[in-house]
């Protein structure tokens, strides 16, 4: 704390792994020998630029752009790209720290990296959000490459932002290399399922959690918090699988569908006029009402899905959840219960999916990404969507396994940091001291 001052997500994100990890030092002496805690706290490289843009009355306005650059042991940088008015270097970090875990988790090759700015898109034009990415990408593109560091998207980085940055990135390095950047429209380098797999994921994810235990998704009511990406993705995929999604939130509030979400309604509002949930209530009659500043966590159901943003399930919403009987929680946002909150739930019995394991199918379709970029090919969307299947499955029996294999069966938690540590911890001893 005394070398990374008020980094308060930074601290909270390393210390959940650390706490993880002592049975791994006492069985391995040789990752404490090698320093590797120490170096693995410690980002290779940390970027921070002055991003100038001129909004749409010609007024000047100075952003503040992040690239942490945090372990490349098992390949390029990945992360993805945050534009929030919260985000600061101590948030990139966490996110960053996460990241390496998740990605080797994947098992595809990938390290470990994040970045952003503190530019707030929201009520931006086109013209403005366009000329903020090109002054982003203006900076950014001495750092990044397919071979270096391939950011993608995250809250507020969508398929639009993608692309002013790809077109920025282009232009100045004269180069098509589709491999620099993920979340690609299709047609231009991009993958299918790509926008879909960090929620398919996550729903997948808690499918395995619940198959592990002999139940089903097939039947349950579920509520999911926020409403842009990974959220509006769970909703699709739990009605695919049968299940019945109650909520959406914004930062606004939440909506509550007795019916179930109507997605085309959602969606509409959402991603084709960018508007609030709010609106959706009054949209769609009777059945939905909007509760402002309520927390969707108070809503009876069967399966929880928090998929908004970090620290947005406190320890009240998880006595809350299991009051409600919640079977399981799968985290499709970063970190978004508070580490008092998980103790509760996994106290309770509920399954509970870490994020570094539920939510990897996104980046790990954007490995599929880069290897469709690689091979010049487009996979179609079965094919896709299978990998990702076997993807999440895999992540669910290796992080099972390892919960096993240091005592702790069911924990989830315990079974992703340290099977994700492993695997980086092994190709560090291997690559030396760097
Ligand atoms: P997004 O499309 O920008 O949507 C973010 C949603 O969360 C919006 O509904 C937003 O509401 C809400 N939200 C954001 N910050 C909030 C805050 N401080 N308080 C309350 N609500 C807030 O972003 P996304 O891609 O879905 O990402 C959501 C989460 O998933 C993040 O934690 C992200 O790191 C994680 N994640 C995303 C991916 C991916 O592939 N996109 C992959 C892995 C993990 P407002 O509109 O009111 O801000």
């Amino acid at each position: 704390e005394r070398r990374n001052p008020a980094q308060p997500e930074f601290h909270q994100a390393v210390r959940e792994v650390l706490e993880t990890l002592a049975p791994v030092f006492a069985a391995r002496p040789e990752y404490a020998e090698a320093g590797l805690v120490e170096r693995l706290v410690e980002p290779e490289r940390q970027i921070i630029f002055r991003v100038p843009w001129q909004d749409d009355h010609g007024r000047v306005h100075v952003n503040r752009g992040y690239r942490v650059e945090f372990n490349s042991a098992l390949g390029p940088y990945k992360g993805g790209l945050r534009f929030h008015p919260s985000v600061n270097i101590g948030v990139v970090k966490f996110l960053g720290f996460e990241q390496i875990f998740k990605n080797a988790l994947t098992g595809l090759g990938i390290g470990g990296g994040k970045g952003g700015s503190d530019f707030d898109p929201r009520g931006r034009s086109d013209s403005e959000v366009m000329r903020f990415c090109q002054s982003f990408m203006t900076e950014l593109h001495r750092h990044i490459g397919e071979h270096t560091d391939v950011p993608a998207g995250d809250i507020g980085v969508g398929g639009r932002e993608i692309g002013y940055l790809f077109g920025q990135y282009r232009r100045i390095t004269n180069r098509w290399e589709a491999g620099v950047l993920t979340g690609k429209g299709q047609g231009w380098g991009g993958s299918a399922i790509r926008p879909e797999a960090t929620g398919y994921g996550s729903v997948l994810f808690a499918a395995e959690m619940l198959a592990a235990r002999g139940g089903a998704l097939d039947g349950l009511t579920a509520v999911v918090s926020g409403s842009g990406n990974v959220a509006l993705h769970t909703i699709e995929k739990l009605q695919q699988l049968g299940a019945n999604p109650l909520t959406a939130s914004d930062s606004e509030g939440y909506v509550v569908d007795d019916k179930g979400i109507d997605l085309a309604l959602l969606r509409q509002i959402k991603e084709a006029e960018r508007g609030r949930v709010s609106e959706y209530a009054q949209r769609r009659g009777a059945s939905a009402r909007f509760v402002r500043g309520g927390r969707v966590w108070e809503v009876p159901a069967d399966v929880a899905f928090p998929s908004a943003t970090q620290n947005e399930l406190d320890e009240a919403d998880a006595r809350t959840l299991v009051q409600n009987g919640v079977k399981a929680v799968s985290e499709g946002a970063n970190m978004p219960t508070t580490p008092a909150a998980v103790r509760i739930l996994q106290e309770a019995g509920v399954a509970f999916g870490p994020g570094k394991a539920a939510n990897a199918g996104g980046v790990a379709v954007s490995a599929l990404e880069m290897a469709q970029n690689a091979g010049r090919s487009a996979w179609p969307a079965a094919r896709v969507e299978e990998e990702l299947a076997a993807i999440m499955r895999s992540i669910h029996t290796v992080t099972s396994e390892t919960a096993v294999r240091y005592g702790a069966p069911g924990d989830y938690v315990t079974g992703a940091n340290i099977a994700g540590f492993e695997r980086v911890a092994d190709a560090m001893l291997a690559q030396g001291v760097i």
